[in-house]
């Protein structure tokens, strides 16, 4: 199965795609993932990155487009991937598109603005294994610390809060577009992203279920 999870940031998309790939088996890709590291690494692709990401805004399209479809042209992809973060333009969803592992379900997370803002401005993750805590959902035990490493809890510089303002017009002026052209395609699924994680993970499977039985 070749699944995308779109969604406004803080809408859950990490963590549904990350019970995804445990249970379907699916190789998970996820942009954002993979740009922290090259920043963390400080490769010369995460130098380009980290001025757009630490300002809320979109790696260009040439660059995005590149790294995931040469990722998707790996052999542990041809059994399917759940892609987390991509594809987040207009430009991006036809280039995806124009190959022949193009996705076949789009799964969009629906949430709240108010209740977004209020998910990511309370974000912190572990910087050394990057496990990702909420303040008032899923708080580490000791304050600051990681449950699993022991290592320092950040916020990110993206989860500022004149950043999170800036990502969430992002996405409505060049994500949503994205919405709407797999809606047109018949390959969008909207899901209930403000309830419970779980309740969220069975929605989701129910829909899955539902597409493979047509
Ligand atoms: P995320 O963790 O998915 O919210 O991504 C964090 C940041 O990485 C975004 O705010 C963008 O700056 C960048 N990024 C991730 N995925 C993409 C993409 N598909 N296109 C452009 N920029 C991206």
């Amino acid at each position: 199965m070749r699944i995308a999870l779109l969604g406004a940031p803080g809408s859950g998309k990490g963590t549904q795609a990350l019970m995804l790939q445990k249970r379907l088996g699916l190789i998970h890709i996820s942009t954002g993932d993979i740009f922290r590291a090259s920043v963390k690494s400080q490769s010369v692709l995460g130098e380009k990155a980290k001025t757009y990401m630490d300002q809320g805004e979109l790696i260009p399209d040439p660059i995005v487009v590149e790294l995931v479809i040469e990722r998707l042209q790996k052999l542990d992809c041809q059994k399917g991937y759940i892609l987390d973060g991509f594809p987040r333009t207009k430009t991006q969803a036809e280039a995806l598109e124009d190959t022949e592992f193009g996705v076949e379900i789009v799964l969009c997370l629906d949430v709240p603005d108010e209740e977004l803002v209020k998910r990511l401005t309370g974000r912190q993750t572990c910087l050394t294994c990057g496990h990702l805590y909420h303040m008032t959902s899923s708080a580490p035990k000791q304050a600051g610390v990681c449950d699993q490493c022991q290592g320092l809890l950040k916020i990110r510089d993206d989860d500022l809060p004149d950043v999170v303002k800036k990502r969430l017009e992002v996405y409505k002026r060049l994500t949503l577009p994205v919405v709407t052209f797999y809606r047109e395609k018949k390959k969008l699924i909207d899901i209930n992203g403000h309830q419970e994680i779980d309740q969220i993970f069975h929605e989701i499977l129910q829909e899955l279920t539902r597409e493979q039985l047509k």
